[in-house]
């Protein structure tokens, strides 16, 4: 199946050099509103373009209000924040995650706590949750979920949309409101990915988008706070730009902020490439029915969307049927120059998490050991595809 593979994405992409997993494309109007940006010399953190950029996010995702931040992690760290989360909590997640999802938890000085992926999604399995909260949880005076043994607060959890396939979403906003614990997404990877017809990250009450140089889109580095409500989501600005008051020229702080705001050199990037989302979702779609149609068959599975979604296919990927087939796998196509690549070793096996609280982990393990990813960028952009 390598050489299988070799052939045709050498054949897609029309070259014999390296092929990396995800690169960004730049066919549209990037180059007309970067220079627009250096013209009018607001680089930074004034500009219309930043402006322009959430109202593009809001109008496509259909949350409140979207607020632009310089990456992903910060964005997640900034939902964290606004959804509540206080030193020594626990912050339920999946162990089969970028580690950006646990570093943003940690900087909030709580806890994370592993719980197991449903194979259907590979994001966390609303039935392993409330399992555990039923085995580790009681419902407080306060009507708050604490921990039996360490008495810490449930305070959010954060699924993660894996590869752009949504989770059930649905179950988990029915059980995160059974044990009144926030919904924040972890929708990074999930831009165009929508959940019976709903965008990914507009379930919870704060989710994170990413704009790094190898997802969906690009802005460089950037990120999005995607706000369910439209007043904490002029909150979230506010905490993202200092939390300054406004005025002509009195310095005046209100509470503790971040200085997490999206340049407007970046944000005119990602205004160009919104416009481009729709013809980029398109091709990464029909490739991913090619890789189905290419690995039909064989051993190995390729991972389709859940039934009842809709996925961006921001990263394609196949189980293998064994760690060995997986390993040989990986070694011969990056030999011949295409690059795949093993998923993230599991959260609880780093060093910073491996005494971390956690549930039975075993999809996520089977998954750990089989899954690759596989070359996904956008097939073949220019100015008139846009
Ligand atoms: C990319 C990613 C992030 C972080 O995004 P950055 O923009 O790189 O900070 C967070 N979580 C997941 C799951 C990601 O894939």
């Amino acid at each position: 199946m390598h050489n299988k593979l070799v052939n045709f994405v050498q054949e897609l992409y029309q070259t014999k050099e390296f092929i990396p997993l995800h690169a960004p494309t730049f066919g549209g109007n990037e180059k007309e509103y970067v220079n627009n940006t250096l013209d009018s010399t607001f680089v930074s953190s004034v500009g219309k373009y930043v402006d322009q950029f959430e109202q593009q996010i809001e109008a496509y995702t259909g949350t409140a209000k979207a607020i632009a931040t310089v990456n992903g992690t910060a964005a997640l760290h900034t939902a964290l924040y606004m959804a509540g989360v206080k030193s020594g909590d626990l912050v339920i997640t999946q162990a089969l995650t970028f580690v950006a999802t646990c570093n943003a938890l940690y900087h909030m000085g709580a806890e994370p706590v592993f719980v197991d992926v449903s194979k259907v999604s590979l994001g966390l399995c609303p039935k392993a949750l409330e399992c555990y909260l039923e085995d580790n949880a009681f419902i407080n005076n306060d009507g708050l979920s604490q921990h039996k043994v360490t008495q810490q607060v449930f305070r959010a959890a954060v699924p993660m949309h894996t590869f752009g396939h949504p989770v059930e979403i649905d179950e988990l906003v029915v059980v995160c409101a059974k044990w009144n614990i926030a919904l924040v997404e972890d929708a990074a990877e999930s831009l165009g990915s929508f959940y019976k017809g709903q965008h990914t990250g507009t379930f919870g009450s704060f989710s994170a988008v990413s704009f790094n140089g190898n997802k969906v889109i690009t802005t460089g580095g950037g990120g999005m706070v995607l706000c369910k409500s439209y007043d904490e989501g002029m909150h979230t600005k506010h905490v993202t730009t200092t939390a300054k008051v406004p005025h002509p020229y009195e310095f005046f702080h209100d509470e503790p902020g971040f200085n997490y705001r999206l340049p407007n050199l970046n944000a005119a990037l990602g205004c160009a490439q919104m416009e481009v989302l729709p013809t980029f979702l398109k091709q990464k779609r029909a490739l991913a029915l090619q890789y189905k149609n290419l690995f039909q068959n064989s051993d190995f599975e390729f991972v389709e969307e859940p039934e009842y979604a809709k996925s961006n296919y921001w990263l394609n990927a196949i189980i293998c049927p064994d760690v060995v087939s997986r390993e040989n796998f990986i070694k011969e196509t990056n030999a011949n120059g295409v690059m795949t690549r093993p998923i993230w070793k599991l959260m609880h096996r780093l060093p910073m998490f491996q005494n971390a609280l956690k549930g039975s982990l075993e999809n996520s393990e089977f998954i750990e050991a089989r899954v690759i990813n596989i070359p996904s960028s956008p097939t073949q952009i220019g100015k008139n595809n846009a």
